[in-house]
């Protein structure tokens, strides 16, 4: 077999990559998927009752950058939601993001934007350097907001406390004066009106993109001539594990479809503090769909499973550059995506950075 072009990987990064390829190089193009379905994380599928289901967690589509929603707005048209979310603390389900109406649900208060910035101002501990996810919150809203939103949640999320963490990771979360209590404010937000495979089928209609699934790239990539091979797998795994194994936080899925039409108030309401898993999203709540049963889904962090989330800890950051820098040396395999560049991205910049490496390195090398 013979292709200029092989993609390792059939999710957002892996097909971005392929459409561009099939559609501006006029090329034929094979992607190698080691799952039997293509939209890696953001694989949807309809269950027994007819609800859509993200297999792998609940996935918003939200971002600043018009190039992102543009491109992908050529495959899919929009249900335009956007995301609110609650918090179960101390039996009462509060909103998050911190914001007016966090405040005042949780003290039982009845404050104005300013006041809560004074509120929030007073209890924040002045921190002279920020340097993990613990100092962020601590900076900006202090220990109680601190202990009930937010070191427990990311224990259970990421078998850490928030002093281990990278501060980019709480900083996702942001705390605002006002009371728009949607989870983000992003310019543009919405999930793909028929479901994230649908759109990714869409991304790669086109007969020069090849598909091979249940195939582990490394199994055949010996028996395949090749000029060119874009990699969005584990980085680590490409290179045998030389620099040592990168740590990724799983999570298990536990799904339960429910006789009855309504589970809960929002479509995801985190847990903090109570059981062991961290949230649960009510899926019908993503999509609008009108049934009369439900699924929700129950999200168990754990070591063991599919790689869904790099751990933005110093130690496996600093492994990460030492891969990274050999991984920069080949001049004819790309590393792209959250997998083969270990970053906590969301699908905008996936599909962004793939954009962008299709236009300065791919086009250019042809
Ligand atoms: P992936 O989707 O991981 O795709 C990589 C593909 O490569 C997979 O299909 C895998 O099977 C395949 N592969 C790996 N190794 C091999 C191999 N050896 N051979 C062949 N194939 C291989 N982003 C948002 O914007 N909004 C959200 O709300 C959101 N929620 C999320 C919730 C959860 C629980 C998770 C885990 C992620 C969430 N994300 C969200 C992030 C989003 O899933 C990713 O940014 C995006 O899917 C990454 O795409 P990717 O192509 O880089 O990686
Ligand atoms: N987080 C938290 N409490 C919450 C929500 C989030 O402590 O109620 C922290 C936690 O560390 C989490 C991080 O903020 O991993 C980012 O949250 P986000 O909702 O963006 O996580 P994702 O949807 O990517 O799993």
């Amino acid at each position: 077999m013979k292709f200029k072009y092989i993609v390792v990987g059939a999710g957002i990064a892996g097909l971005v990559m392929a459409e561009r390829i099939a559609n501006e190089l006029k090329s034929d193009v094979l992607v190698i998927e080691k799952r039997k379905h293509i939209g890696g994380n953001c694989y949807d599928y309809y269950d027994e009752s007819g609800i859509l289901i993200h297999k792998y967690g609940p996935h918003i589509f939200h971002t600043n950058y018009k190039k992102a929603w543009d491109y992908l707005s050529k495959f899919t048209e929009w249900n335009y939601y956007q995301h609110r979310v609650l918090t179960y603390i101390d039996g009462n389900y509060i909103p998050m993001p911190i914001t007016t109406e966090t405040i005042n649900n949780l003290y039982n208060l009845n404050l104005s934007n300013n006041e809560v910035e004074d509120f929030l101002k007073e209890q924040a501990i002045n921190i002279s350097e920020i340097k993990n996810s613990e100092d962020v919150v601590l900076s900006k809203a202090g220990r109680d907001i601190y202990e009930k939103f937010f070191e427990n949640y990311t224990k259970k999320q990421w078998d850490v406390y928030p002093n281990e963490l990278d501060k980019s990771v709480i900083s996702r979360i942001p705390v605002r004066y006002n009371k728009d209590t949607r989870y983000f404010t992003d310019r543009y937000q919405g999930i793909p009106k028929y479901g994230y495979t649908k759109m990714c089928e869409n991304i790669i209609d086109n007969p020069k993109v090849h598909i091979l699934f249940n195939t582990d790239y490394k199994d055949i990539i010996n028996d395949i001539e090749h000029e060119y091979l874009i990699y969005t797998g584990p980085v680590d795994y490409y290179f045998d594990y030389k620099h040592g194994n990168l740590m990724y936080r799983s999570v298990k899925f536990e799904l339960e479809t429910l006789d009855i039409e309504s589970y809960q108030e929002t479509s995801v309401i985190n847990y903090p503090n109570d059981y062991d898993f961290t949230r649960v999203t009510e899926y019908k709540k993503l999509t609008g769909q009108k049934t009369n049963k439900t699924t929700i889904a129950r999200e168990y962090p754990t070591w063991d499973g599919e790689p869904y989330y790099p751990v933005p800890q110093n130690d496996y950051l600093e492994q990460y550059y030492k891969y990274k820098k050999e991984a920069d040396l080949i001049k004819n395999v790309f590393f792209i995506g959250r997998l083969a560049e270990y970053q906590y991205y969301n699908i905008d910049k996936v599909v962004l950075n793939a954009m962008d490496l299709f236009e300065n390195k791919i086009r250019r090398v042809k």
